[in-house]
């Protein structure tokens, strides 16, 4: 295996995305001051472009293209975030993009996808080959497949938002990473340990998706079956090889949180805080929450990932009829 990415890597990605991708507000809360004896620091990746996290390592990821992969232009697929980050930093860089979803998308995220101006072949989920076919478009075309997470220039991208965060509030004890793949979680980590060396990171996902727990305590990747949560945005079934060397070297521990947990963190967001928060964004909260006893005194970093919810999802969910 190639060498794993660094804090070097981390730093470049900064200097690549810098003026590109929003440098987020940094926000607390005296309420959860007051109800956890600690003080707690909020990134708020809801509020970077396409409204979720995932700008930052496709942006990193493309302005590395040479000129001939920027001709040929760039293939994913996602029906999520991760989709958008591409097609939007696709346009910016000036180079083509065919983002691969499958044809019962949502027809919000079909179109934000074409808006951003990439092309979107959709695929039946049910009776097509996913891969064969994102394979076949790039052999044809000879395009470069960026995956969402299992890719060391998207680590490292994710990973300059922690980057940011520490070098506006300085060292922290704790900081709290949500978890599908584990692009944000590794490369935040990586951050951590060069800036905060003593801060104790810790990855956070849903009860019923814990693969990447589950592996962290085998020490090898450990499969599960496509996780039913209402944290769309880490329904993954297994962490990533490059994205799991990391974590092992770097994070402290994995936390798992119940969709309930992540509904009140909804709920707190929005009637707190005055933010929009998709159900994955709360994951890490709702991870901290949980633990917020040991470090009563003490300073807590926690990533929000992004906002990105339909508002009569956010409606049924935050009053409990779903
Ligand atoms: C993609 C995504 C995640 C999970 O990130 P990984 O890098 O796959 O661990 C979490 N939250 C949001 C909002 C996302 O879009």
């Amino acid at each position: 295996m190639q060498a794993l990415p660094t804090y070097d890597d981390v730093a470049a990605a900064a200097r690549r995305i810098e003026g590109h991708a929003h440098r987020t507000p940094v926000m607390s809360s005296a309420t959860l001051t007051a109800e956890t004896g600690a003080e707690f620091f909020f990134k708020c990746e809801n509020f970077q472009r396409v409204g979720a996290f995932k700008f930052r390592g496709a942006f990193n990821a493309l302005s590395r293209f040479d000129a001939k992969q920027k001709k040929a232009g760039v293939i994913a697929f996602s029906s999520g975030n991760h989709a958008q980050a591409i097609a939007l930093s696709a346009r910016l860089l000036g180079m083509p993009a065919a983002i691969v979803m499958p044809s019962d998308a949502p027809a919000g995220k079909l179109a934000a996808t074409r808006g951003y101006g990439a092309e979107v072949v959709t695929y039946d989920r049910y009776g097509d080959d996913r891969d064969a076919i994102g394979k076949r478009l790039a052999e044809e075309r000879g395009a470069t497949l960026i995956p969402p997470y299992d890719h060391p220039d998207i680590l490292a991208g994710q990973g300059t938002a922690a980057k940011e965060l520490f070098e506006e509030v300085g060292p922290l004890d704790a900081l709290f990473v949500c978890m599908g793949g584990g692009g944000l979680l590794s490369g935040c980590a990586l951050a951590a340990r060069a800036l905060s060396p003593a801060c104790q990171v810790f990855g956070v996902e849903p009860e019923a998706g814990n693969d990447g727990q589950q592996s962290f305590r085998a020490g090898h990747v450990i499969r599960i079956a496509t996780p039913k949560t209402i944290a769309d945005g880490a329904q993954t079934q297994a962490p990533g090889a490059i994205t799991f060397a990391v974590i092992r070297k770097t994070v402290d521990d994995i936390l798992t949180v119940s969709d309930a947990e992540l509904v009140e963190g909804m709920r707190f967001f929005a009637s707190r805080m005055k933010m929009v928060v998709e159900p994955t964004g709360c994951l890490g909260y709702a991870g901290a929450r949980k633990i917020a006893d040991q470090f009563r005194g003490g300073r807590i970093g926690v990533i929000i990932s992004g906002g990105n919810v339909d508002l009569d999802r956010f409606c049924a969910l935050t009053q409990g009829s779903v």
